[in-house]
């Protein structure tokens, strides 16, 4: 599915942009989605010897799909299409890599 197409879909199940504290819900849901995933993934440490192979992976693929959505409609709360996000992130890795710099510090390295 092309993104920005995913990301006009998940808008139909979002509130309207100008309701009141949308933003706070947004960035609260996101951090609460990969809460989640952080939450199974500390299960997977506690009780299966941090075998990840045991993730369930149709469980994983609802969890990342959840954050995408409040990704998706986060970055359109500020007019972000998220084919340019992807595309942003893409370049500044591969421009991280060619310099040597994927490890390190720093968010403008
Ligand atoms: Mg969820």
């Amino acid at each position: 599915m092309d993104m920005n197409a995913y990301q006009q879909a998940a808008l139909r199940t979002a509130a309207p942009k100008d309701k009141q504290n949308e933003v706070f819900h947004l960035l609260l849901g996101l951090v609460g989605e990969t809460g989640e995933i952080a939450e199974k993934a500390k299960k997977i440490v506690r009780d299966r010897d941090s075998d990840f192979a045991q993730w369930d992976r149709e469980d994983l693929a609802k969890e990342l799909g959840d954050t995408l959505w409040y990704v998706a409609v986060l970055a359109d709360h500020f007019e972000l299409p998220l084919d340019d996000i992807a595309e942003l992130n893409i370049k500044k890795l591969a421009d991280r890599q060619a310099r040597g710099a994927i490890g390190g510090r720093g968010d403008n390295r």
